[in-house]
């Protein structure tokens, strides 16, 4: 068991067919306790009874500071400690640049950008008063490849802003032995995209793409399971990236 008496902590993790919790069930299946934190609509306390027992499912909004301590001290309580935190949620918007509103842009920016600051600053003094934690931060191949498929430039403007934080907390935080990585999906079947691209649409893209694929949440759980555990122990500051090829 890569995980064993490890504890994970994941964002956005209670869509049943997203890269949330097929992530905790990764993690879980090696031996980590998994917190799944999600809007009450997503109905995260399910999603967790969904792992089996021993697991446990928070109600938290990611761009709410109270609400990312909250859910922190809620999981220190529960299980004694937190090793993983994947900052996972996230929201997306087709827009072109002139249509995005303010709100749009605050959005899109306070899921993923201010959410991923939120819960690192909450979860960073539990790692180092543990001297050691390993943060995955999920950003998008938009933030590279300048535009998404779906997403619209805030999106890309917001995973990219992830990539650099990514990169300086690693910096920082390398000293306390917390180690500080993102993945760059590509175009992974999820309820994200769900109903935006016919079947006509994501044929034509997987065949732009190498591995003449899609992905699938248990393609980019793999990856994030790499960088929660030890196997990936020398590796901060890495982007990996999870795409079938699309950048090549
Ligand atoms: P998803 O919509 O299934 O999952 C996103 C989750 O985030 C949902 O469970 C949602 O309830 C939660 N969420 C949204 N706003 C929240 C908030 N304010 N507080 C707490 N939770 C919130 O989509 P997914 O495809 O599984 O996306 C997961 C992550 O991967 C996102 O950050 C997304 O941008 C990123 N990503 C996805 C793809 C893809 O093709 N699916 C590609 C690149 C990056």
């Amino acid at each position: 068991m890569l995980l064993a008496d490890r504890v994970a902590l994941i964002t956005g993790g209670a869509g049943l067919n997203g890269l949330g919790f097929a992530t905790a069930r990764a993690l879980a299946s090696q031996g980590a306790r998994v917190v799944i934190v999600d809007l009450e609509s997503a109905r995260p306390a399910e999603a967790a009874a969904q792992l089996g027992r021993g697991h446990l499912g928070l109600t938290a909004n990611v761009t709410v500071k109270s609400d990312a301590d909250a859910a922190v001290a809620h999981t220190v309580e529960q299980f004694g400690r937190l090793d993983i935190l994947v900052n996972n949620a996230g929201i997306t918007q087709p827009r072109k640049t002139v249509e995005i509103t303010e709100g749009d842009y605050d959005a899109v920016l306070d899921v993923s950008l201010r959410g991923t600051l939120l819960f690192s600053q909450a979860a960073i003094p539990v790692m180092q008063r543990q001297r050691g934690g390993s943060i995955v931060c999920i950003s998008s191949v938009s933030a590279q490849r300048g535009g998404g498929i779906l997403g619209g430039p805030h999106y890309s403007a917001a995973k990219a802003g992830v990539l650099g934080l990514a990169r300086a907390m690693a910096r920082e935080l390398g000293p306390d032995g917390i180690r500080v990585n993102a993945i760059t999906p590509g175009l992974i079947s999820t309820d994200i995209n769900k109903d935006k691209l016919s079947a006509e649409r994501k044929a034509e893209i997987a065949e732009t793409i190498p591995l003449a694929r899609l992905g699938v949440p248990a393609d980019v759980a793999g990856a994030i399971l790499f960088l929660a555990s030890d196997l990936s122990g020398y590796c901060t500051g890495i982007t990996l990236d999870v795409n079938g090829g699309m950048l090549i």
